[in-house]
């Protein structure tokens, strides 16, 4: 059966393609395209009706060359083992491409957990969790939270850890509750790391991001937390959306009350101070110095990449931005800011967790916010430089560069192992 999207098959031609700007031989991408060890277990759990549901659930490790595997969880019902493997290669030049200890890793339950009861959830949980528990570890693999699971499910997974390893690891997961060794900055973590990147492109391209306006497509914990640090910043936010539609105003919405309203009545549609509502499409489509893709992937593609005005695209979500589409907006000096860079603020705070819980608790929420802020300029100022320094602008974007750091960094760390 062929797949339509197989987002592993997207993974491989970036790496391709990264391996060609670099000049590197086969030999790497053979080793580079394949995960170290993919694991499948089944997993058969006690419905509360008495019944035996079996699930079935990966763990990818990708690559290690730079520290143990780190990388999310998430429960979907369409989750496969193809996806669980390109999501855990990114997750290798993600942490790579940000400079922390940690190679790729990347989990799945193959699940719809708002079918499941809050005891189902947790048993399948730390079913899972047991079942691959030899293969992670505080120094083997670090899991964290990713589509549908949040910091409970960390918990759930932190207590089967312990039982089965008869000891207290904290540092096995991140993204766990406060109670648990959990960072507050955690939550902000990738919105806030999103409006980083962006203020530092903005200084380059304008000056400053004061006054200058945009667009956010989704207000979730990324789009939300992006807004409202951009916000801050002095930026005018002037259109939102979730997954009912958008809402414009071009003296500026504000972030809090938009979320306020959403929280109160499901939907950002319903703030009553909007000028006009928008669609999602109208909304990636409007007059903006910046847009702000946070919520769904493969939203701006061949169809719609030719009618965007926004100057910069910053991708707060994962892949929000099409292959084909990207070459359009290169040869239209439309600057994107990749998924890699600009949404690595949650493993960049996730990595500040594991340190603390490894020095039983030290770093305070202060002291984090602000390395995660230093951390997200020098990445951000790192890339821009190698777009600028090495590579033809007119062809490539700031994904290339990207990429180039982040894959280079693997691969001299592999060198120096002597595994290549
Ligand atoms: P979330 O579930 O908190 O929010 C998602 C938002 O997107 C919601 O407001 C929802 O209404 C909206 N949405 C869903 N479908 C939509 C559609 N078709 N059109 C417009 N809006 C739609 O999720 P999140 O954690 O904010 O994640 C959003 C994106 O950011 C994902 O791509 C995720 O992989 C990425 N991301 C998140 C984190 C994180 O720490 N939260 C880290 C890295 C990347």
């Amino acid at each position: 059966m062929t797949m339509v999207h197989d987002p592993y098959e997207e993974a491989k031609k970036q790496l391709r393609q990264t391996i060609e700007l670099l000049g590197l031989g086969e030999e790497v991408y053979e080793v580079l395209s394949v995960p170290e060890r993919l694991l499948q277990v089944r997993l058969p759990v006690k419905m509360d009706d008495g019944t035996v549901k079996v699930f079935i659930a990966w763990r990818s490790q990708h690559n290690s060359a730079l520290g143990p595997y780190k990388g999310g969880v998430r429960y979907h019902p369409e989750t496969n083992a193809h996806e669980v493997i390109a999501l855990s290669m990114w997750m290798t030049w993600k942490n790579s491409l940000a400079g922390l200890p940690y190679g790729g890793g990347k989990g799945g339950i193959r699940v719809d957990p708002h079918k499941l009861s809050p005891g189902e959830l947790e048993r399948l949980s730390k079913a899972y969790f047991e079942a691959i528990s030899d293969i992670v570890g505080p120094d083997q693999d670090i899991p964290a939270p990713d589509v549908y699971t949040n910091p409970q499910v960390m918990a759930w997974f932190l207590d089967a850890y312990s039982r089965v390893k008869r000891g207290q690891y904290l540092a096995v997961v991140t993204g766990k509750p406060l109670e648990l060794g959990g960072m507050q900055t955690r939550i902000i973590a990738t919105g806030y790391g999103t409006a980083v990147s962006a203020r530092e492109v903005a200084k380059k391209l304008w000056g400053g991001i004061e006054g200058k306006t945009v667009a956010v497509q989704g207000y979730g914990n990324a789009g939300y937390y992006a807004a409202k640090t951009l916000h801050e910043m002095g930026a005018k936010v002037v259109a939102i959306s979730d997954s009912k539609g958008g809402i414009y105003n071009p003296d500026g919405l504000d972030p809090d009350e938009v979320k306020k309203v959403k929280n109160e009545t499901g939907s950002v549609i319903n703030y009553p101070k909007a000028v006009k509502k928008l669609t999602n499409e109208e909304l990636l489509e409007l007059e903006v110095d910046v847009l702000v893709p946070a919520a769904i992937e493969n939203v701006i593609t061949e169809a719609n990449a030719d009618k965007i005005k926004a100057k910069l695209i910053v991708e707060a979500a994962n892949g929000p931005t099409t292959p084909e589409a990207e070459a359009i907006l290169t040869k239209k000096g439309i600057i994107v800011v990749p998924d890699i860079l600009a949404n690595a603020g949650g493993v960049i705070m996730s990595h500040i967790e594991w340190v603390n819980n490894r020095m039983g608790g030290w770093i305070t929420e202060e002291e984090a916010k602000s390395r995660l802020e230093q951390k997200m300029i020098n990445n951000t100022i790192k890339v821009w430089d190698y777009w600028q320094k090495k590579l033809d602008t007119s062809k490539y974007n700031m994904r290339a560069a990207a990429y180039a750091i982040a894959v280079d960094r693997v691969v001299r760390a592999m060198k120096l192992r002597g595994w290549i």
